[in-house]
C-alpha cells in the first residue's frame, strides 16, 4: 500500500507546508502499514530533501506546461502518479492551489474527500479522522468506508519532525492531455510580504483604527521586531491602504498562527471567521467594548499609536538581553 504526498512548490520552492504535508503522510503511512511516496511538479530544490520529512521516494515532473499552476492539469498529473503506484490515499495540503485540485481528484477518482484536517486519524478501520468546519468554529469528526482517499491538511496545526534520511528520486514522464488548457493563468500578482500568511507563526494585523496607510510603519516594525507577517481587516484592503493578499477573514485569507495581534480591528464576525484558529489573541483597541476582546487571550485596551511604540522598544529591549 502507498500514500502519495502532494509536495507543493512555489517558484520551484518548497513550502513549509509542504513539508507538513509529507511528514504527516509518513505519520499516516505508518498507522496503516503503508509506504510514502511524494510527487513534485515543476520544483527546482533537491527533491530527495523529501525523505528528511518521511519521504521513502519521490515522483518529480518536469514539464514546460506545467511550470505554472493550472488547477486541472495539476490535479490530472497527480492522478496519473497515483493511479501509476496504485495510491488509494493522496495527501495535499489545504493551501490556496491544493483547494483547487483536491475537489478534482476526487471527483475524477471517486475518492472519499475530506478537507481542512488537523490531526491523525483516531482510527484506520474504520478510517475516521477529525476537520475544522463552520469558519473554523466548530471541530467534525468523519468517518469514510471508502479505500480510495484525498485528505487536505490545514496548514500549521501540525510539528513537523525532520528525520536522518533522503529520499530517491525517479522523474515521471508526464504530459497534459489537452493541447488546449480549458484555463489559463495569464498573469500572477506576487504579494509582497517577506513571510506568507498562511504559512506564518506571528502574524501581526492593523484595522481601520490605525487611521491612514502612513501609520503602518509602526504595524511593519513590530512585525518586523518579531519575525511576524503583517495581515490587514477588509477596509483597509478594500480602501488600498494595504494589498489584497493581506486581507484575513471570510472574505480573505484564513489563517492559523501561534500569535495573532489585531491592533485597531473591532472583531467582526466576518474577521473573526478567518483567524479565531489561531493558538493565542492579543488584542489592541481603545474601545473596551470592542467585539475582538471577546475572543482574545490578551487585550490591552489603549491607543495604538501609544501602545505600538512602547511594545517595540520593549521588545527590542528584550532581545538585547537575551
Ligand atoms: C459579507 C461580508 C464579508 C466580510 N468579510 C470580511 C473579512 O473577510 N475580513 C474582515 O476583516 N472584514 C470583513 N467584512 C467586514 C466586517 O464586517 C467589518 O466591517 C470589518 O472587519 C471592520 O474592519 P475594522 O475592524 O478594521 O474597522 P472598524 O469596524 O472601523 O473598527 C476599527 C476599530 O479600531 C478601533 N480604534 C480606533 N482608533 C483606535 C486607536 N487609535 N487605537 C486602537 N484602536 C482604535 C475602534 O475602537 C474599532 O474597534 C465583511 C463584511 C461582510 C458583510
Amino acid at each position: 500500500m502507498t500514500i502519495l504526498v502532494y509536495a507543493e512548490s512555489w517558484d520551484g520552492k518548497f513550502k513549509k507546508s509542504s513539508f507538513e504535508a509529507v511528514d504527516y503522510a509518513a505519520k499516516l503511512a505508518k498507522q496503516m502499514g503503508a509506504e510514502t511516496t511524494a510527487l513534485t511538479i515543476s520544483a527546482k530544490e533537491d527533491v530527495s530533501q523529501l525523505g528528511k520529512y518521511g519521504a521513502q521516494s519521490v515522483r518529480t515532473i518536469n514539464n514546460q506546461a506545467l511550470e505554472t499552476f493550472n488547477n486541472q492539469s495539476y490535479a490530472d498529473a497527480i492522478i496519473a502518479v497515483a493511479n501509476k503506484i496504485n495510491a488509494d490515499t493522496v495527501i495535499i495540503s489545504n493551501t490556496s492551489n491544493g483547494k483547487a485540485i483536491a475537489p478534482l481528484i476526487a471527483a475524477k477518482r471517486k475518492a472519499a474527500l475530506i478537507t481542512n484536517v488537523i490531526e491523525l486519524p483516531e482510527s484506520v478501520s474504520p478510517f475516521t479522522i477529525v476537520r475544522k468546519t463552520f469558519s473554523s468554529k466548530a471541530i467534525a469528526r468523519y468517518q469514510t468506508l471508502s479505500d480510495k482517499k484525498v485528505i487536505s491538511i490545514t496548514a500549521n496545526s501540525f510539528e513537523y519532525n525532520e528525520r536522518e534520511q533522503l529520499a530517491t528520486s525517479e522523474a515521471f514522464d508526464y504530459v497534459p492531455e489537452d493541447a488546449v488548457q480549458k484555463l489559463t493563468s495569464i498573469s500572477i500578482n506576487k504579494a509582497t510580504g517577506k513571510i506568507g500568511l498562511t504559512e506564518a507563526d506571528l502574524v501581526v494585523s492593523a484595522g481601520r483604527g490605525l487611521k491612514g496607510p502612513e501609520n503602518w510603519t509602526m504595524v511593519e516594525e513590530l512585525a518586523e521586531v518579531l519575525g511576524a507577517a503583517t495581515a490587514c481587516s477588509k477596509p483597509v484592503s478594500d480602501i488600498g491602504w494595504r494589498p489584497h493578499s493581506e486581507h484575513v477573514g471570510q472574505t480573505g485569507i484564513a489563517i492559523n498562527p501561534q500569535l495573532y495581534i489585531a491592533i485597531g480591528i473591532s472583531g467582526a464576525i466576518q474577521h473573526l471567521a478567518g483567524v479565531n484558529a489561531s493558538k493565542n489573541i492579543v488584542v489592541i483597541n481603545t474601545d473596551p467594548d470592542a467585539p475582538f476582546f471577546k475572543a482574545a487571550d490578551y487585550g490591552i485596551v489603549g491607543d495604538a499609536f501609544e501602545v505600538l511604540p512602547k511594545l517595540i522598544s520593549a521588545i527590542k529591549s528584550y532581545k538585547a538581553v537575551i
